[in-house]
């Protein structure tokens, strides 16, 4: 699979793409055309934010945790639960938001830390965690469109960095069965490399993942 530098060029490469496809795209729409602008700066933001901060590769590779400095540890628990290069850390849609989902509840619990140990030594804090869940509720509910806007560049963050590690896995069976001759006596089925599989970018209980080139 490819590795971080050339994950995060790809990731801001494509935004540099996707960002005017979807101001153009709207702009076309005259019932949407107004929030254009808005729309394609939260996807640009919301795409390299989650194809660099938050990669698929804090599954497991540590480099992506000291990018979040000292609050790399929210990511620790989630490092040791989520299987490493599998669907849940590396598949489309649903892992992206997951990650986001992981990282809200982390701040809640967070918040829940600091008022118990305030509240050990009498010291009186306010709820900070029900504040927190009221406001982003309400945004959620008060501007949809946005937070569904968010959630489309956050998944197609996501989906580049898989979709490349696909296409490099992909890759390197395919210069196999190309470049490397098969040994004389070796059993033909012992030289082709298996289909590239992609089944684990949509399956939760697939067994495959990405190969590790
Ligand atoms: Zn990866």
């Amino acid at each position: 699979m490819p590795n971080r530098a050339v994950h995060d060029f790809l990731t801001v490469a494509s935004s540099v793409v996707i960002t005017p496809v979807t101001y153009s795209i709207l702009s076309s729409i005259p019932e949407a055309s107004e929030w254009a602008t808005i729309a394609a700066a939260l996807v640009f933001v919301s795409h390299n934010v989650s194809g660099i901060l938050f990669s698929p590769d804090l599954d497991m590779d540590t480099h992506i945790h000291k990018r979040w400095g000292i609050f790399y540890v929210l990511w620790v628990p989630y490092q040791m639960v989520i299987p490493h290069r599998h669907f849940w850390s590396h598949g489309l849609v649903l892992p992206p938001l997951l990650r986001l989902g992981y990282f809200f509840w982390m701040c809640l619990l967070v918040l829940y830390v600091v008022e118990t140990i305030a509240a050990y030594f009498g010291l009186a804090v306010p709820n900070l965690q029900q504040s927190v869940t009221r406001l982003v509720l309400a945004f959620v509910g008060a501007h949809p469109v946005e937070c569904v806007t968010i959630a489309t560049g956050f998944v197609s963050g996501a989906a580049v960095h898989s979709i490349a590690d696909w296409l490099v896995s992909g890759g390197a069976k395919l210069m196999r069965l190309v470049f490397v001759p098969p040994r004389r006596g070796t059993p033909k089925s012992a030289t082709t490399p298996v289909s590239v599989s992609s089944r684990w970018l949509f399956d939760p209980f697939s067994s495959d993942s990405p190969r590790h080139v």
